[in-house]
Formats: structure tokens, C-alpha cells, sequence
């Protein structure tokens, strides 16, 4: 073992993979996104190597009087960006956030309904994830597959049948608005709690173009902070006034996060800003962007899921590809054309190992492609690289890096 030699790699494939992703690749993984120059400038800052346990102002240690501020003013942009009460930005990721509130209202022996993950789950949700930490009772969101979502009716009466302690909504394959409203006014009726999972779509819920889960009816809002919302890495919880927040704030900490990576907190108050100021603009088009891309995919020959309900309303799009060999070897073909999609399990497919393996699906979404500046037009043309390597087995790797060439500077900051 030569240890220069190493470190020496670790630099020179660092620097690789920033060209690849950054400047090379069409990324089309719906759970990623890229922060503005600012919030990338504002993320390198001597925070990082600082702790601060506890909340602003009530800290363990010395040393604050700034960051104290800075965070107080993030969780300002936040709360007011999404009509939040509370809002705590101390977890490290959506799961751990979502572990938060399940930590925070959950006991053994409680009822929890959810979707299960071929409806669009996160793993978190499930007893194999986060939730699995609780020893809870597991109920099956009831899914229309024909519409992508959760079946309305058949829901409500079993929100009101079985009175679960939580309503977990909000997925990871998220194509239409989730029936908050419906299934908040049944947990009302007795007292269950309705957490709301943003991190696919919080970007386009802060442009006020998805639907607005406290306004909803939604207790508890979880999220990711780096999906469609495109700042670092890391999770927030937010709660509307009735809610104990207190329960929250102290299954963070003590008992989850102690050093809250303070450092990201500059960026995201940056992304929650551009989002105020440009929000609306991006999320409109990364949503024009799905929807353009989906049509062309689908004259194509694609199986593109939901087509009578018009694909989609938000920044993805899914297509079925098992006649073509399945979810697993056509991302990796994408791969190798510097196209970067996910494969992805869809309703039909089983949740046995083998199909976790090479489910049916590709996820595909639009929003880090929108912020690069690309329109309807260049989906189409995304549509058409998509099906030369899945379909017809070319090679568009060089078309692919010419086509990125146009597409060089962040938009919407
Ligand atoms: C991505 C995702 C999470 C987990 O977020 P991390 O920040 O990766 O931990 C939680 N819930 C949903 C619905 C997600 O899609």
C-alpha cells in the first residue's frame, strides 16, 4: 500500500467525477439536484468544523453568536416559504427526519397506515426502514394503479375503520398530488396524526405548483432538503401550530443528531431565498418538462406509466421496460451513454429480492436538467437519445456530451 499514490487517486477521481456528473452527463435521477454557485460557495465555511448542540441560543458550548443567527434565519426562509409553525432543520437527511416524528409520536402497539414500495414508498415508511424501528402495526394505503395514486374512497373508510395512529404520505415515485385533504379531514375526525413526505416534490411545493400539504390539512411535513429543492445535502421537519413540537426538537436531541453539519445551513437558507425569488418560475418548467418528456417518450413506442392521466404533475416520469430487459440493464445502458436515470419498482412488480434487483421501471426526472436551462424542446430531444439506447441499441455517448455543451450555467438562482 502506497499511501501517496492513494490520496494522489482520491484527488485526481474526485476531480473525474465532478467533470462526469457535472458538465458530461444528462442526470435525469429524480432525487438529485445541483445548488446555485452561491449556495456551493456559501457550503464551504468554517462551521463545519464547529458543534452546536441543542437549539439556537440554548446551546452546550461556546462559540455561536453567529451561527445561533444564521440558523434562526434559515429556519425563517423555510417556514415562511412553506406556511410552516415549526420548522427544524437539525436532521442530517429525510430518513432521519421521518425517524424523528416516528420516534416523536409512535409507540409500540400503534397503527400506522402507508404505501408499500411498488406504490411509491420510501424504504423509510416500511418496517424494512425507519419505521421498522417502532414496533408498529402496518396498514396498506389501498393505490389505484390506473391513476398512480392513492385510492380516495377506499383510503378514507379505512382511515376511518381502522383509526391509525399516523397517516405517512408522500412517496418516492410521486407522479399526482396525494388525497391530503380527504384523509386529513377523516384523521381529524379521532386524532391521527398525518405526516407528509416531501422530499421528492418540496422544490416544486415552495414554487406553488404542487399541492400545499399544510394548507391541506397535513400535522407534520418531513423532508429532504436536496431533491427537487435543490440545496445540500439534509433533511427539515415542519409542523403546523397545533403540533408538540417539543417532541420533535428532543427526539432530534438528544436522541438522534448531535453535530447538525451547521455548515449546509448557509446554502440552504441561500436555496430557500432563490426559491422565493425564482421558485415559481423553475417549478413550472421542471413540470412542463416532465410532461413534454413523457408525451415524447410515449410516441416513441414507450410504455410511459399513467398515460390517460396525463403521465404526470410533477418533475417525474416513469416507463415500463421489461420487454426491453427490465429496469436494471437499461439504467446501466444509459449509464454507459453518460444518461444517469434510476431503474425503479412499479405497481405489478412484487417485493421479492429478484425483482428489487431488476424491477420493470426507470424513474426519470426533469428538475436538474431544468435548473442546467433546459425546455420542452430539449426533452424531446432526451426523449429521442432515451430511445436510441434503449430501443435501438446505439451508442450516443458523443452526442449526448455535445448536447450538455448548451447547457452549462445553473438557471433559476
Ligand atoms: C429520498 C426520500 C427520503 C430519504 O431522504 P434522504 O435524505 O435520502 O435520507 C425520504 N422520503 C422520501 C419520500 C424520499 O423520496
Amino acid at each position: 500500500m502506497n499511501p501517496d499514490e492513494i490520496i494522489g487517486e482520491v484527488v485526481h477521481l474526485t476531480r473525474l467525477h465532478d467533470l462526469w456528473r457535472k458538465y458530461e452527463c444528462i442526470n435525469l435521477i429524480a432525487s438529485e439536484n445541483i445548488m446555485s454557485p452561491k449556495a456551493e460557495e456559501l457550503y464551504i465555511n468554517d462551521m463545519m468544523h464547529r458543534y452546536a448542540e441543542g437549539l439556537p441560543f440554548k446551546r452546550y458550548y461556546q462559540g455561536h453568536k453567529y451561527l445561533d443567527e444564521v440558523e434562526v434565519k434559515a429556519q425563517q426562509l423555510m417556514a415562511g416559504l412553506f406556511n410552516a409553525a415549526h420548522v427544524d432543520l437539525r436532521p442530517l437527511s429525510g430518513t432521519i427526519a421521518n425517524l424523528a416524528v416516528f420516534v416523536a409520536f409512535l409507540e409500540n402497539g400503534n397503527k400506522v397506515a402507508a404505501l408499500d414500495v411498488p406504490h411509491g414508498a420510501h424504504v423509510s415508511h416500511t418496517i424494512h426502514g425507519a419505521l421498522g424501528l417502532r414496533d408498529v402495526e402496518v396498514l396498506q394505503l389501498p393505490f389505484d394503479k390506473e391513476r398512480m395514486n392513492i385510492d380516495v374512497d377506499k383510503a378514507v373508510k379505512l382511515v376511518e375503520q381502522e383509526k391509525p395512529d399516523m397517516i405517512i404520505l408522500g412517496a418516492s415515485l410521486f407522479l399526482f398530488p396525494h388525497p391530503v385533504k380527504e384523509i386529513s379531514d377523516a384523521a381529524k375526525s379521532y386524532g391521527g396524526l398525518v405526516v407528509y413526505d416531501a422530499a421528492h416534490v418540496l422544490g416544486l411545493i415552495a414554487g406553488k405548483q404542487f399541492q400545499q400539504p399544510f394548507e391541506e390539512g397535513a400535522d407534520v411535513v418531513t423532508s429532504s432538503t436536496h431533491k427537487t429543492f435543490p440545496g445540500p445535502q439534509g433533511g427539515v421537519i415542519m409542523a403546523a401550530e397545533h403540533v408538540d413540537f417539543e417532541r420533535v426538537q428532543k427526539a432530534i436531541f438528544p436522541k438522534l443528531v448531535c453535530n447538525h453539519h451547521i455548515h449546509r445551513l448557509p446554502a440552504l437558507a441561500q436555496t430557500a431565498w432563490e426559491m422565493w425569488r425564482y421558485g415559481e418560475a423553475y417549478a413550472r418548467q421542471t413540470i412542463k418538462n416532465a410532461k413534454a418528456l413523457a408525451e415524447k417518450l410515449s410516441e416513441l413506442g414507450f410504455k410511459v406509466l399513467a398515460e390517460e392521466h396525463g403521465f404526470t404533475e410533477s418533475h417525474q416520469v416513469v416507463i415500463d421496460v421489461r420487454e426491453y430487459g427490465g429496469g436494471k440493464v437499461n439504467a446501466e445502458k444509459l449509464e454507459a451513454n453518460n444518461i444517469i436515470a434510476n431503474k425503479n419498482m412499479i405497481p405489478g412488480d412484487e417485493a421479492s429480492s429478484e425483482t428489487m434487483k431488476n424491477p420493470s421501471g426507470i424513474r426519470i426526472g426533469t428538475q436538474e436538467m431544468t435548473r442546467w436551462g433546459c425546455k420542452e424542446k430539449d426533452m424531446e430531444a432526451i426523449a429521442e437519445f432515451i430511445h436510441r439506447v434503449v430501443v435501438k441499441e446505439e451508442n450516443v455517448k458523443d452526442d449526448v456530451m455535445e448536447f450538455r455543451k448548451s447547457f452549462r450555467e445553473v438557471r433559476y438562482c
